[in-house]
């Protein structure tokens, strides 16, 4: 595949050279060099609502250009707690308890260098966002996994995980523990009852809660709720809810993202951000809480729209031969390898843009023990519904 990193790959410091290039730089490479539909990074290749890009225009042209409030400015500080107040979830003082960052990507990395200490230990469930793994290499942390197993092909029931295994993940060591509902790449959402056991764990051992619900409003079926972690019995005090406005308004490139919670948890992110990045875009900034402010009727669409391309794509990968495991959320679907004639997902992702044009992303790079994933394969919908049209046109060219 593309090689890591070039040449410089040598100089890279002994904590992030195990790592190589992200997975997404290199099958983002991989569809531009074969001309194949990319159904791996997982970003919208649509627009954003018109108004949320005018939102941006307008900001710039009202002159938002100099440094910002390190913690954000305060109009999306302010927008930040008021949605999560009109949606039932915690309330936070927009002032003392929220902080904007780049993207949650950069809130998940700051949540780590700023809480905690070289030996400590972080409960990871794996498949994981490959991010919080770099993350705990560079907070020189080490992580405790947690598998999510799939159910059995075609059973349309979901991941799952053995709430023993959970148990004994937790030490006297455990500072913090990663909690990302709705969760890529499975589609999973959370349940009050699995939060609950988490919950418990966390209170029990004095842990944190570091949540990542960046695609807190994209769910898909009846009956399927998102519940906040910060909202249940002695959570408050010990989690920080971290999101962002690039899944919710298909802006991933815009990166305005943020982390709340109780002061002492905000001011150990702040501790961190104000050297990491110090603060993120202006103009962006005041489109976001814009969008915060103004969104639901988008939402709402862009929920239904995606709901039927998650459909839409399940419908193709199985008349292609995959196994689709059911996604109730996200951008993503997980498919099992079936009876598809690839030794593994790496075969396969490297195989599919070269050979049938579409590229997908092998979900082994999201586990501490690749073999957990290597019959699967995570495919993007949150993509046009032509773009998935063309890669069912070619993913059908599998089954000869
Ligand atoms: N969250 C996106 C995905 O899972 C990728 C983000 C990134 O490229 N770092 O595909």
């Amino acid at each position: 595949m593309v090689p890591a990193m070039g040449g410089a790959r040598a100089r890279i410091a002994d904590r992030l050279a195990g790592f190589g290039t992200s997975i997404f730089t290199e099958i983002t490479g991989l569809a531009l060099a074969h001309g194949a539909v990319n159904l791996g990074q997982g970003f919208p290749d649509f627009d954003g609502p018109g108004w949320i890009k005018d939102a941006a225009t307008r900001a710039m042209a009202a002159g938002h250009h100099q440094y910002p409030r390190m913690f954000g400015v305060p109009e999306l500080n302010r927008a930040i707690a008021a949605q999560y107040s009109r949606r039932g979830g915690p309330t936070f003082d927009p002032e003392r308890e929220v902080t904007v960052t780049t993207g949650c990507t950069e809130a998940i990395c700051c949540a780590f260098l700023g809480l905690l200490n070289p030996g400590d230990e972080v409960v990871l469930f794996q498949p994981f966002f490959d991010i919080y793994r770099a993350a705990t290499a560079l907070s020189g942390v080490t992580p405790r996994f947690v598998t999510l197993r799939p159910p059995a092909p075609g059973s349309g029931s979901g991941f799952w995980f053995d709430p023993e295994e959970l148990r004994s993940a937790f030490s006297s060591r455990t500072r913090a523990i990663v909690v990302n509902t709705p969760h890529n790449p499975t589609g999973k959402v959370f349940t009050r009852e699995e939060l609950g056991l988490i919950a418990d764990l966390c209170v029990r051992h004095d842990a944190v809660a570091v949540t990542d619900e960046v695609y807190e409003h994209l769910f898909y079926d009846p009956g399927v709720e998102h519940v906040f972690m910060a909202t249940l019995p002695g959570m408050r005090e010990r989690t920080l809810t971290l999101s962002s406005i690039g899944k919710t308004f298909s802006v991933t490139g815009w990166k305005i993202g943020w982390a709340a919670g109780p002061a002492d948890l905000t001011g150990a992110v702040r501790a961190a951000h104000q050297f990491v990045t110090f603060s993120s875009t202006t103009p962006m900034q005041h489109a976001a809480a814009e969008a915060l402010e103004r969104g639901h009727g988008a939402i709402a669409a862009l929920r239904s729209d995606l709901g039927s391309r998650r459909d839409e794509l399940a419908r193709i990968l199985g008349h292609a031969g995959f196994v689709p495991h059911h996604a109730p959320s996200g951008y993503f679907i997980m498919a099992d390898l079936g009876g598809l004639p690839f030794a593994d997902d790496r075969e396969a992702c490297r195989r599919l843009p070269a050979e049938y044009g579409v590229a997908a992303i092998p979900p082994s790079v999201f586990y501490d023990d690749p073999g957990l994933g290597s019959r699967m394969v995570r495919f993007a919908f949150c993509k046009r519904r032509e773009t998935i049209e063309e890669a069912g046109r070619r993913l059908a060219g599998l089954r000869r």
